[in-house]
């Protein structure tokens, strides 16, 4: 079949499945990525990196708000149900695993279907945490945020997610690697949409201080498809602290006490940390946890103030 051809039955078919964005990336655009990282380290015969994206729910986000702005701490449970984990999290996975298995059944595809997780915004660098631990989910095999922005579907962003016009960093990725000859697209060079020196809503409001602002001059640097882009240099350990709530005043609903004793821990003691997080009955991977995400709900790109705004009012607000 031609590759027009087919690189339209391709996104018809993630369309259909209800993805809002899709892309497709050559593996060279991802030649920076660290060994082992790499599309052509996994399926050695790639031609084609697609990568997929659903919007998180306007609910979901809307109940983080709620958790956050009127201290409704059930809230967090929906965010964590239906804005990032549960459903998010198995609806991504099967999506990847039938675009698998359509693309090996219908035209005798290579493929290699990429785990996925609502943040995959830096590199593995904490081995003591375990895989699901962390706002980056550290464990992902290949960096799915830079994919998406070498597939043209997404811009850096100085919080350290890929940042579409549609919706801002509110997004989940996917991604699938194939031998398939697809049509590429080209990674997004127009205006930035983000602009650390005039914005300042994630450095400013991040309650651990794990965004500096830009002036600081604390950057990181990623290449993705033959361009530089700076984006804050993110202290993943701070972060952790409130992402796993692993200090009473981030724990929510589940208040475990401190399973940290400051607040920029070090590897060792996240680690040992987590291994004192109890057991729980109500998470697929039995930890409970306690979402942050301010960067990503409050970034103001991709018609927030239209689509939030009035949602985000506080109790006394509308009142
Ligand atoms: S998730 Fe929270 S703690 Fe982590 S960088 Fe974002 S705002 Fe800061
Ligand atoms: S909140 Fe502002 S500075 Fe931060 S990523 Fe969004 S647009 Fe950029």
């Amino acid at each position: 079949m031609d590759k027009h051809q087919l690189t339209k039955n391709v996104k018809n078919w993630l369309f259909e499945q209800g993805m809002d964005l899709v892309g497709i990336c050559p593996p060279s655009a991802l030649e920076d990525e660290p060994e082992g990282r790499r599309p052509t380290d996994l399926l050695t015969c790639v031609r084609s990196v697609v990568v997929f994206g659903r919007r998180l729910l306007n609910g979901a986000v809307q109940a983080q708000f709620r958790r956050l702005e009127d201290g409704v701490k059930s809230a967090e449970s929906i965010y964590s149900t239906y804005g990032l984990e549960l459903v998010p999290n198995w609806t991504m996975a099967a999506t990847t695993f039938y675009l698998a298995d359509y693309l090996e059944n219908t035209f005798g595809a290579a493929t290699q279907p990429l785990g996925c997780g609502p943040e995959m915004g830096t590199l593995p660098k904490n081995t003591p945490l375990p895989m699901f631990a962390g706002p980056n989910k550290d464990g992902l095999v290949m960096n799915i945020a830079h994919a998406a922005i070498a597939a043209g579907i997404a811009q850096p962003g100085w919080n350290n997610f890929p940042i579409t016009r549609e919706y801002g960093p509110r997004v989940q990725f996917g991604c699938l690697l194939t031998d398939l000859e697809l049509v590429y697209d080209a990674p997004d060079d127009g205006e930035r949409l983000c602009d650390p020196e005039k914005c300042r809503v994630c450095s400013d409001r991040c309650p651990m201080r794990a965004l500096p602002p830009k002036e600081s001059g604390e950057e990181t640097v990623w290449r993705i498809a033959g361009r530089e882009y700076a984006v804050a240099k993110h202290n993943v350990n701070a972060c952790t602290v409130a992402a796993l709530g692993m200090r009473s005043e981030f724990a929510g609903i589940r208040d475990r006490g401190d399973l940290v004793k400051g607040m920029d821990p070090t590897d060792a003691e996240i680690a040992e940390g987590i291994r004192n997080y109890e057991i729980s009955n109500c998470n697929l991977d039995h930890y409970p946890k306690c979402y942050c995400n301010v960067c990503q709900i409050y970034c103001p790109v991709g018609s927030w103030a239209e689509t939030f705004g009035p949602l985000r009012q506080t109790k006394e607000e509308r009142n």
